[in-house]
């Protein structure tokens, strides 16, 4: 792997007016440097993430009801989204792709969503989460409920939740580095105990992405915005991805946030997996220990705001410290 972790250096004010006011006495130091201590603290290189914005991301994206590819809220859905980003980067893309749903002959038409932050840098890391829904609750407890889309307030909209509130922060704060954030569709369309018809939109993207412009490393969000978050090391991640999954590991026990678990369980399909088989570090934060996992029971009443604060803080060490 080819990139380094390094500290941001942080900025030293007092010894820089030090250096720069040379002769000046000890009496004109002390009355200017409230002046610049107060810069100092507009500068800060780790802007703080909001985890009510980033609730209200989820909120909203439920309110267009279930997110399924040909349904009325996918579209809505999508124009939210892309409207959302474009607040943050002129650079949005959307891919379009034809989407296969067992059972039914003819493709629905998909869209990954892209948006590129520091468009011109070179070094460049990727975030990503899906944003489709499942179409059919099918491990509801009540079977007269199975074929009913579910809301996906967990499973899809937690991670583009984070990932819009991120979006914000790169527009007032740019990283240190090219960050694209993709939201893929089409993930969750898959038979349930098969290995076909899942991650449609990572597929299509990861075949349209030339090598030129993979990134240095990726993070996938799934899954996030539990109330009771326990997000353990993911085995594809672990195996494959591994340096990705210290790094934020070790920077969550750096900021005490106990809900990043040190075992690894469960081994995920998921969108990290055409990443990870072009040759990109990808790891996928998920808590798969979810009870509400395609029911209709996976609402906003069973995330918080909380949960995706504790994900948010993480990633913005983790970006805001590379160099
Ligand atoms: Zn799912």
């Amino acid at each position: 792997m080819n990139f380094k972790w390094q500290r941001f250096q942080h900025f030293q004010p007092l010894t820089y007016l030090q250096h720069s006011l040379g002769a000046l006495s000890i009496l004109s130091l002390l009355i200017l440097a409230p002046v610049f201590s107060c810069a100092s603290q507009n500068d800060d290189p780790i802007p703080a993430f909001d985890e009510k914005n980033a609730y209200a991301h989820l909120v909203r994206q439920c309110d267009f009801g279930p997110r399924n590819p040909g349904s009325m809220g996918h579209l809505k859905c999508r124009d939210y989204l892309v409207a959302t980003l474009k607040k943050y980067t002129d650079k949005v893309d959307i891919q379009p792709f034809p989407m296969f749903i067992p059972g039914s002959k003819k493709p629905v038409e998909a869209f990954n969503l892209i948006a590129r932050f520091n468009p011109k840098k070179t070094g460049r890391i990727l975030l990503c989460a899906h944003w489709d829904t499942r179409p059919w609750a099918d491990k509801d407890s009540d079977p007269t409920k199975r074929n009913t889309p579910i809301l996906g307030a967990n499973d899809g909209a937690s991670g583009v939740a984070v990932l819009l509130e991120l979006a914000r922060l790169f527009h007032a704060h740019p990283p240190p580095l090219g960050v694209d954030i993709v939201l893929f569709d089409g993930e969750d369309a898959g038979e349930s105990g098969e290995s076909q018809g899942w991650i449609q939109g990572s597929e299509y993207f990861a075949k349209s992405l030339k090598p030129a412009d993979h990134p240095l490393f990726a993070i996938l969000l799934d899954m996030i915005g539990d109330k009771d978050l326990q997000i353990y090391k993911e085995s594809y991640s672990w195996e494959y991805a591994r340096d990705i999954v210290k790094t934020v590991w070790d920077k969550a026990a750096e900021l005490g946030i106990e809900q990043f678990k040190d075992n690894v369980r469960y081994a995920v399909l998921d969108d990290h997996l055409p990443l990870l088989r072009m040759g990109i570090p990808c790891i996928d934060l998920i808590d798969f220990d979810y009870p509400y996992w395609h029911t209709i029971q996976d609402t906003p009443d069973k995330c918080s705001a909380a949960s995706l604060g504790l994900v948010g803080k993480v990633l913005v060490h983790v970006i805001y410290t590379q160099k």
